[in-house]
């Protein structure tokens, strides 16, 4: 019996070791470096780190014919458990901005697990936990089994904020939708105080014009949503500008609402949909009912990142994933297509999902390609910035120098369809 305890024990430690980063030297490779492509390069990764030389020990990579890019960022996505963050990380994606967590306790758990080095197959995460919302405001419709903490009109904003940074909260998340209950504007600017009172940064979901404008007069630092209700006005990329925001798509859900999905179009691509879990699987070919796409139209959505984007809005790649049409990882890559089609280059479309978000949220350790940042790395058959597809073409992804085992993930992923 003891014996058995032993072996069981030394199974699992074996099983949740910490992999010793490869030292690595990637040879005649294009880099896109978080701006700019630069030809023919080579890269160094010593210990986890872009370095300035190879080590001696490094293992040699060919980069022929391919591109070598930061590990990409979702700047807006959701997660459960672990399978969600090793189906983000087999498909380049290895950093996740969660945006609302309903579970707090499971992601705490995950971020230990993260740190021990239990899920090395696994993408980082930051998380603005909890989110803040009215009673009986949104998202509280789509949990109703959880009983989530909400900001009544006496409660003190201060207290109800610092409980959230005291469960684990990287930054501030406020649901302003008046669907439903909602915050007064009053309100809104408390909270956004409260956020930067602790030196948070206060992000708000919106999904009309109307909400867009008073989230931005209120102070928040960044949109977690574009609006599609109403053709933007002719002020409000300047409006935008002047206040300093950034602004996170999330075209890819919108696309669906306004009743075009491309989700099961993504899963086709033999390059993407095998590394799906069956939950992931299931949402991406949910397709909404047809009366959903009343009051969105995904051309406004489309003309107020283009004006945002000739304002010199800084506009980050986000999805929403796991909402209906999409998934987490697959769906970033179409999200930087959608980005071209509002007037971004592919340069400025690859920055939105690297350097972009790293920067916005003070992700100072990665998003860019240089010596001293953390070797989070996506490599690619082709060129990107000829063809913004071909960061679909995955031929390898590392997380601080450790390699994704892609295989391992995509037959855990198979499993779990069957
Ligand atoms: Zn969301």
């Amino acid at each position: 019996m003891r014996r058995s305890a032993a072996l069981f024990w030394l199974l699992c430690a074996s099983a949740t070791a910490q992999p010793a980063p490869h030292n690595l030297i990637f040879r005649n490779v294009d880099v896109f470096d978080g701006f700019r492509m630069l030809r023919n390069q080579t890269v160094a990764v010593t210990d986890g780190m872009i370095a300035t030389s190879p080590s001696a020990n490094a293992e040699a990579i060919d980069g022929t014919g391919k591109t070598l890019l930061p590990g990409l960022i979702d700047a807006h996505i959701h997660i459960s458990q672990v399978q969600s963050l090793e189906q983000a990380a087999a498909l380049g994606v290895t950093t996740n901005l969660d945006m609302y967590a309903g579970y707090m306790q499971n992601l705490m758990k995950l971020r230990t697990e993260l740190k021990a080095g239990q899920h090395p197959n696994a993408a980082d995460f930051r998380t603005a936990g909890v989110g803040i919302t009215a009673p009986k405001g949104h998202p509280t419709e789509l949990m109703p089994d959880i009983k989530l903490p909400t900001l009544g009109p006496k409660d003190d904003v201060q207290a109800f904020v610092d409980a959230r940074i005291a469960e684990g909260s990287d930054y501030i998340k406020i649901m302003y939708e008046h669907q439903l209950p909602t915050f007064t504007k009053e309100q809104l600017a408390a909270i956004v105080r409260a956020a930067h009172r602790r030196g948070k940064l206060a992000v708000s979901h919106i999904s009309t014009q109307a909400e867009a404008y008073d989230a931005i007069d209120a102070g928040v630092d960044g949109l977690a949503h574009i609006f599609d209700d109403s053709p933007p006005k002719p002020d409000f990329a300047s409006f935008a500008a002047a206040h300093h925001i950034f602004v996170i798509g999330t075209l890819s859900v919108l696309q669906a609402f306004a009743g075009a999905p491309t989700g099961s179009q993504l899963a086709d691509d033999p390059r993407l949909g095998p590394y799906l879990f069956g939950p992931s699987w299931q949402i991406i070919h949910v397709k909404l009912p047809k009366q959903f796409s009343r009051g969105h139209r995904f051309e406004y959505a489309q003309a107020a990142m283009r004006q945002l984007h000739a304002a010199g809005v800084p506009l980050l790649a986000g999805t929403d994933a796991p909402n209906p049409d999409t998934g987490w990882g697959i769906s970033l890559h179409h999200e930087m297509e959608l980005l071209t089609g509002c007037g971004l280059t592919t340069l400025e479309a690859l920055h939105a999902a690297t350097a972009g978000p790293a920067r916005e949220f003070f992700l100072i350790d990665r998003g860019r390609i240089e010596p001293g940042r953390r070797a989070d790395l996506l490599l690619v058959n082709g060129d990107p910035s000829k063809d913004i597809r071909a960061t679909r073409a995955i031929v390898g992804v590392w997380k601080a120098g450790v390699r994704i085992n892609r295989d391992q993930v995509r037959q855990e992923a198979e499993k779990s369809r069957h």
